[in-house]
């Protein structure tokens, strides 16, 4: 149902589904890729059918991902807001496509940035480029910047809102990146600080989501004129905690209970769909944060 609302929103909002590689102990998958953003999934004898914007199989690569994406990042330079989410249940491939591995498998949030500093010098002659990286985490309702001091050392940081309506991570560090090398540093030291915080990565991973801002401001060097706009790259919790189909009354409370934060975005987006006139941006932090990159 989700699914077939978000798909009214074209334009604004883009589902795309991608389907990672069988591991070992997978002994055949229940997915079928039909073509045109159609896929199918076995369900008990039975088969549903899925629509997607785009959908990329098992051997699609982190570039051909990227190649969709990348038009977001001239919205960006053009000074807007925009958000790119990885949803989906713990093992489903979302870290691989947002951060991934070195080399051929590096995901998202490096190729945005590689790009963004391609740009940057391309068009040395007419704009001048900046950019900005931060990133943290927002765990059991509270926001832990990554990229400030030392390990352990992480305050929990608020949320205020101005009297022009802008939403504020108070105290959240911004980093200027002069160089792509600077910008890959400040990430890794992000994820690693995110690493050592927890026991258990995985089980973190699974009910933190993980948020990278790339603020990008420029200057036309002729005009002088200005524009700002920023990135979210958002790795979020895993979507088992909010199991929306099959778990109803009790089961479904504690589910959401889990990930408010996740449960509310869902509301954000259906609400968002629908064109309502009220969206209800402040029941959680991760909705509060995006709030000025969701909507416009
Ligand atoms: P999630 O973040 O959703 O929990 P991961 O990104 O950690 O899932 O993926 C689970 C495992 O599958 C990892 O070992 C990851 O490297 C691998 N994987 C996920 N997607 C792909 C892909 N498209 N191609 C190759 N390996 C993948
Ligand atoms: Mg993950």
């Amino acid at each position: 149902k989700l699914n077939v609302e978000l798909q009214n929103l074209k334009g604004s909002m883009r589902i795309l589904c991608r389907v990672r590689p069988l591991r070992q102990q997978e002994d055949g998958s229940c997915v079928h890729l039909r073509g045109l953003g159609q896929l199918s999934v076995l369900d008990k004898g039975g088969s549903k059918e899925f629509h997607f914007d785009t959908t990329y199989g098992p051997k699609s690569t982190q570039e051909e991902l990227f190649d969709d994406a990348r038009a977001l990042l001239q919205t960006v330079v053009d000074g807007y807001n925009v958000s790119v989410f990885a949803y989906g249940p713990t093992g489903s491939g979302k870290t691989y496509s947002i951060t991934g591995g070195g080399g051929k498998h590096r995901g998202m949030v490096y190729r945005m940035l590689e790009d963004l500093f391609r740009t940057q010098k391309e068009r040395a002659v007419l704009v001048s480029l900046q950019v900005k990286i931060s990133m943290f985490e927002i765990y059991n309702e509270k926001i832990k910047d990554l990229l400030s001091g030392g390990v352990g050392e992480q305050e929990e940081l608020r949320v205020s809102t101005d009297k022009h309506g802008s939403v504020h991570v108070e105290g959240l560090k911004e980093h200027a990146v002069e160089s792509l090398q600077k910008g890959i540093g400040l990430l890794e030291l992000g994820m690693s600080v995110r690493a050592t915080g927890a026991t258990n990565l995985n089980e973190h991973s699974s009910r933190s989501h993980l948020l990278v801002r790339l603020a990008v401001s420029g200057q036309d060097k002729r005009t002088g004129e200005r524009t700002s706009g920023k990135m979210y790259l958002v790795d979020l919790a895993g979507s088992e905690n909010v199991s929306l189909s099959g778990a109803e009354g009790k089961a479904l409370k504690e589910a959401i209970g889990i990930n408010r934060s996740l449960s509310a975005l869902h509301d954000v987006m259906l609400s968002l769909s629908s064109k309502d006139h009220h969206i209800p941006y402040r029941n959680s932090l991760l909705t509060r944060v995006l709030s000025d990159s969701l909507g416009g």
